[in-house]
């Protein structure tokens, strides 16, 4: 999980993203924001500490007050770089001291606070310790739509991962299948990804004949073999910002109910496509792939959700699910990905970043849909 390259934003940004983080956590009733290093912390002041240790370093963002990064002392020269850029406060704290006091002191003692999901447990705990009249909510179950709309240059860097994706199925398309195991089209997968600019890979998905019918399947021992339906899932990093996308491949000539599979999900696909416009519901969007799948009878066989969004993370709010009424607004990310499972037989999935516009959608992968057939 190292070595992703920052995305290029400047301390403007990073200061409009900290106010406006603020005013939502200040509409949504909350004294503040704490963030752990990860990718809030990554969106709202682009500093990622070279190692997160059992040492606290907390951002603490609160109405009326400047931001401060809680940072141990040894990570300080490192921190001020960012704090530099960003006009972050630094309050640093050496070993022996207590940092849950350090921060207290920059809290109301009363408040409740949203606290970003991936902080320790026994960093929550220390505050809870130092601070017993505070509460915490999720940070996401605050504010989850906080990055979840995208600036146009985020949405530039957005498209180049999903480009890149897009040249790495080009490649894997035209390498042998059948006789490989599933591990070694992960390795080229990865490789590909990286040779097209990715800085980080964050899962390739290979699930071959019977394993693609568990969509948690990663890669395994099985050697794929010619009638195997292959889906492909693959993403990472580029530039700090990811890529997911699925395609669904057949090792020689595929089988009419093969093909019949595919062709639903293809349509569930773009139905789900085509129902992404502003003001249209996260669910409805669900709902538009889904029904096409349930009408051609293999409902019961589309187990997860059609969506989730996508941009510092490869998984985010929004999700495309029944029950999330959240409008769609121009510039959020998020894919489009219907799959059929058929237990103990096959797989199909396929899968597009697609982006809110001003009246519709626009995908940010555009290799083939239709099935593409390997060796
Ligand atoms: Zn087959
Ligand atoms: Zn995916
Ligand atoms: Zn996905």
């Amino acid at each position: 999980m190292t070595g992703s390259t920052p995305a290029p934003f400047t301390a403007a940004d990073h200061r409009a993203r900290m106010e406006r983080a603020v005013r939502s956590a200040a509409d949504a009733g909350l004294a503040g924001l704490l963030v752990a290093p990860g990718p809030d912390m990554v969106w709202l002041t682009g500093y990622t500490p070279t190692a997160v240790t059992e040492r606290l370093t907390l951002l603490v963002l609160a109405p009326g007050r400047d931001p401060v990064l809680v940072v141990p002392t040894l990570e300080a020269p490192d921190a001020e770089r960012a704090a530099g850029a960003t006009a972050l406060t630094l309050r640093d704290w050496t070993d022996g001291k207590d940092p849950y006091a350090v921060t207290a002191g920059l809290l109301d003692d009363r408040g409740r606070f949203g606290i970003s999901d991936n902080t320790w447990a026994m960093h929550l705990l220390g505050l809870q310790r130092a601070l017993p009249g505070t509460s915490y909510a999720s940070l996401t179950d605050a504010l989850p739509m906080l990055r979840a709309v995208k600036d146009a240059a985020e949405l530039e860097l957005l498209a180049a991962a999903g480009a890149a994706a897009d040249l790495a199925f080009e490649e894997i398309r035209k390498v042998p299948f059948a006789g490989r195991r599933e591990s070694d089209i992960g390795q080229d997968l990865a490789g590909l990804l990286r040779r097209f600019g990715h800085s980080q890979v964050d899962f390739t998905i290979v699930g071959s004949g019977p394993n693609g019918a568990n969509p948690h399947h990663e890669v395994g021992d099985r050697v794929i073999r010619r009638g195997d339906m292959v889906v492909l899932d693959f993403g990472g990093l580029m530039d700090g910002y990811g890529s997911d996308t699925t395609r669904t491949v057949h090792v020689g000539e595929p089988t009419e109910e093969e093909r019949r599979v595919h062709d639903v999900v293809r349509a569930a696909q773009e139905a789900g496509f085509q129902a992404v416009r502003p003001g249209a519901a996260c669910q409805e969007v669900d709902r538009a792939a889904r029904a096409v799948i349930t009408d051609a009878g293999y409902g019961e066989y589309f187990i997860h959700r059609t969506g989730h969004g996508i941009g510092v993370t490869t998984h985010e709010p929004p999700y495309m699910i029944e029950g999330e009424e959240q409008p769609l607004v121009p510039g959020m990310c998020f894919s489009v990905e219907p799959g059929v499972y058929l237990p103990g037989r096959f797989g199909v999935r396929i899968e597009d970043i697609v982006a809110v516009t001003g009246d519709g959608a626009r995908r940010l992968n555009n290799t083939t849909r239709e099935m593409v057939i390997v060796d």
